[in-house]
């Protein structure tokens, strides 16, 4: 390797919004550039983005974070990405441009889709086949409803341009101009179009969904040669080395390469996800059974609880309820009250996720009385953050042979102090962070750079990440589970909110 290579690039499109971060020889941070993303919500339950924006974000990030640093893009080792999972679209490869805006993970439009397969007795195949449970949560549907509606919007138009893909495929596609169209084993397991035993796309599900083979991605592995970006758009060819699902990058960050390891990712949602080495663990307990990584010749697995709507009820608070101005502000107003006046929220925006998988659960405040401030409102929502975790968490302890006895977490919402004291009094255990949070970008750097040698050792690398602080249980443990109890019936009274 030359030496004049001095960092790594990771390329972070979250939910929220999309980063680039240079990481150095040391795995430290050097410069990054973050920017929002715009979410579009056209109808109840249905959320959007704008792929050409992602695009075009992305682009500008790199070539921001480059300027600042000072330095030359060709003195970047490699590129990783890592993105948003199951957000998926479709784009003509001849034009470039999507089709339509990209249905985010969140979105529920296909609900009813899932509930007729449900009738039809295919939940058990396709969780045998994809580790997920069926779910609108997840690409297929997605996709299904994407062709759809394409086709009918546009009788005439040649479907055989149209490509599919993950917005990892999208992005590698645009940063190569165009000439490599793959994804990596972690996204391709979240399609629900993958076989976890072939890691390759299912040819029966692809016919369930009526997608075509030949518009979909090729899944490489996920730690390997990609290809390199278009000279043009940085100013060198730069290797790209490593593409994972976002929790996926934040596990490898965490070291969690073993059985046993464990970390939680508080974002847009909050994502408990166990390693478990090459062996594929099914769970009795509604957890998901997905791919960690690859490399060319082995493929680690995971379990995981997704919990789809946890940082982005502060971003409601913000953005819709108008009830605070910025995120952080949250953590002095639930700071305070004592407590959220027996006021509970349940976070189903989008419906709920892991462990109830209820499409049809809305959210809702209860408990309401005359009392009650916008500081308990504002509480009573990151408490219910915490409450969903803690019923993931016990999930997997059921699922397990070792009860968890420490939580690793990183993710926006991980800076908020309240919120992760509440976490450690409801669980009753220590939860840790780490001093860089970004642990998603960071995964996806340190995989890029092992691949071409800028990191010679994993677990080197992984040893050098520093603790910012753990949360041990304190005096409000006792209330917080007490409180846990009462939270779960409001979430009963949630569920099956629509049909
Ligand atoms: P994603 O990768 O899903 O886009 P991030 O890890 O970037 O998510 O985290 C963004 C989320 O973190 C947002 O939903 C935001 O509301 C939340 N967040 C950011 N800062 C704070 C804070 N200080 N307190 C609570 N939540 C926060």
């Amino acid at each position: 390797m030359s030496n004049n290579h001095e960092y790594v690039i990771a390329i972070d499109l979250g939910t929220t919004g999309n980063r680039a971060i240079l990481f150095d020889k040391d795995g430290a941070i050097v410069k990054q550039a973050y920017k929002e993303l715009t979410q579009y919500y056209p109808q109840p339950g249905w959320v959007e983005h704008d792929a050409g924006e992602i695009w075009r974000e992305t682009r500008q990030l790199v070539n921001e974070v480059i300027a600042e640093a000072d330095t030359q893009p060709s003195q970047i080792a490699a590129l990783g990405l890592t993105v948003q999972r199951e957000t998926c679209l479709l784009w003509d490869k001849t034009t470039g441009k999507p089709l339509h805006h990209a249905i985010v993970w969140q979105d529920r439009r296909t609900a009813p889709m899932c509930r007729q397969l449900h009738e039809e007795r295919k939940a058990e195949p396709i969780q045998q086949r994809t580790g997920l449970v069926l779910d609108a949560y997840f690409s297929a549907t997605k996709l299904a409803w994407l062709l759809d509606r394409v086709k009918s919007d546009n009788p005439n138009l040649d479907l055989s341009n149209a490509i599919a893909g993950t917005i990892d495929t999208w992005v590698l596609w645009n940063l190569t101009g165009g000439k490599v169209h793959a994804t990596d084993r972690s996204n391709a397991s979240r399609t629900m179009l993958m076989n976890l035993e072939t890691g390759d796309w299912d040819p029966q599900l692809l016919r369930l969904f009526d997608i075509s083979e030949s518009m979909m991605p090729k899944v490489m592995p996920s730690l390997g040669h990609f290809g390199a970006t278009k000279g043009d758009l940085f100013g060198a060819e730069i290797p790209i080395t490593a593409i994972f699902g976002d929790q996926q990058a934040a596990l490898f960050a965490h070291g969690c390469d073993r059985p046993g390891l464990l970390k939680c990712t508080y974002g847009t949602g909050c994502f408990l996800v166990a390693q478990t080495g090459t062996e594929m663990v099914r769970s009795q307990n509604q957890l998901l059974t997905t791919v960690a990584w690859a490399d060319e010749n082995t493929t680690n697995y995971a379990l995981e609880g997704a919990m789809f709507t946890t940082g982005a009820c502060i971003q409601w608070l913000r953005d819709g309820l108008e009830l605070i101005k910025s995120a952080p502000e949250t953590q002095t107003l639930c700071e305070s009250v004592p407590d959220s006046n027996g006021v509970f929220f349940v976070p189903a925006l989008s419906g709920l996720g892991a462990p109830h998988w209820d499409m049809g659960a809305r959210g809702s405040f209860q408990g309401i009385t005359g009392g009650v401030r916008r500081e308990h409102m504002v509480r009573s929502v990151l408490e219910s953050i915490a409450y969903q975790v803690k019923e993931v968490v016990d999930a997997m302890n059921r699922d397990g042979d070792t009860a968890i006895s420490l939580l690793k977490v990183d993710g926006g919402a991980s800076q908020n102090d309240f919120l992760m004291q509440f976490q450690a009094d409801v669980l009753g255990i220590p939860v840790e962070r780490p001093a860089i949070l970004d642990a998603t970008a960071q995964g996806s750097a340190f995989g890029a750079g092992l691949v071409v040698g800028f990191y010679p050792d994993y677990a080197e690398l992984v040893s050098k990440r520093q603790v910012d602080r753990t949360f041990e249980p304190g005096a409000g443990a006792e209330k917080a589970q007490a409180d846990f109890e009462m939270w779960k019936k409001a979430v009963d009274r949630a569920k099956n909110w629509v049909e």
